[in-house]
């Protein structure tokens, strides 16, 4: 039945065949138990499913989405799932595979209806060279490239897109609904990102730094420039003699403003603004890091809002006041 000599892809299209004819859809009167890996995974999929899903988010907004504690209440959580969308990558290496099995819902392991990587289909920035396996005994923990494209609302759209596709194959009755809140959402992922897009023009290629890297697709869409970091490699804690070369360069490069992230050390930041002046600036990895930020939306009105202030604060002169 499968004319091909390709055997991986024989038992690959085999293993969808097989998910896709035993799958039991869930009812359309029914919710679709979704659960993400990250809030905003969560925030999209409630936007596309609409009344016809609940979400739950494992990690918390405020929460270093590398590293989360595998508590067993989210294995409950992920028995009970219809849905589980996580980033991919190598993102939640350390945490979902263990709550995954541990979990043990063929419903939601990868190749099931029930399972999306939200990361297909999305093109990464900073796809390394390297042996991955190598990459992660160094250390680093970005070694299929930045996991952090979530930032980037036009990703956001190509995540929306994944999301839908397995909310069909869960609930196909709903098909139509889910469309059109797709494109609902894409339309307001559009005009966000014009609006968001035109209060940071007259901040152009204003230099910036960040403690971790996280902020590459932001920074592409938003168009500052991410100058450096402060870990000298993802993951990594910078050493003292890092960190004395940071603050030459930014001396160096007049830089005046650095990203931070709560649940990184604000002893460390604090220290680098005190020897170069520059302004730190907190932003949002993700919905909910404050509780204002309800919906993915708001996530880049609220970051954008905070850059530049920011940018004020470091008394940064806007360029274009046409
Ligand atoms: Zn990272």
């Amino acid at each position: 039945m499968l004319k091909t000599k390709n055997k991986p892809l024989k038992y690959a299209l085999l293993v969808i065949v097989l998910s896709v004819v035993f799958t039991k859809s869930v009812a359309a009167g029914e919710k679709i138990k979704i659960v993400t890996s990250l809030p905003d995974l969560a925030g999209i999929a409630r936007e596309i499913g609409g009344k016809y899903v609940t979400t739950f988010a494992i990690a918390k907004g405020y929460q270093d989405p590398h590293f989360v504690d595998p508590k067993p209440s989210y294995m409950i959580r992920l028995q009970k799932a219809d849905m589980f969308i996580q980033v991919g990558l190598d993102l939640e290496i350390g945490w979902v595979p263990p709550l995954l099995e541990g979990a043990r819902n063929s419903k939601i392991l990868p190749g099931a209806a029930g399972y999306v990587d939200a990361s297909a289909g999305i093109p990464l920035l900073e796809v390394p060279q390297g042996d991955p396996a190598k990459l992660r005994a160094e250390g680093d923990i970005h070694i299929y490239g930045n996991p952090h494209y979530w930032l980037d609302p036009l990703r956001g759209k190509l995540i929306a897109e994944n999301i839908y596709q397995g909310l069909c194959r869960v609930q196909p009755q709903n098909k139509t609904q889910f469309e059109n809140n797709l494109s609902v959402f894409r339309n307001k992922i559009d005009e966000l990102t014009a609006k968001l897009q035109a209060r940071l023009e007259a901040y152009r290629g204003v230099k910036v730094i960040a403690f971790h890297n996280s902020w590459p697709y932001f920074d592409e869409r938003f168009h500052f420039d991410l100058v450096g970091f402060i870990e000298p490699k993802p993951g990594i804690p910078p050493t003292p003699k890092h960190l004395v070369s940071v603050i030459k360069s930014m001396k160096q490069q007049a830089i005046r403003l650095m990203i931070i992230s709560p649940y990184f050390s604000k002893k460390t930041s604090r220290l680098i603004a005190a020897k170069t002046g520059a302004v730190l600036v907190e932003l949002a990895g993700s919905v909910g890091a404050q509780p204002e930020i309800k919906t993915y939306f708001d996530l880049f009105e609220f970051n954008i809002d905070k850059l530049i202030q920011g940018m004020e604060q470091a008394g940064i002169v806007p360029q274009n006041a046409k």
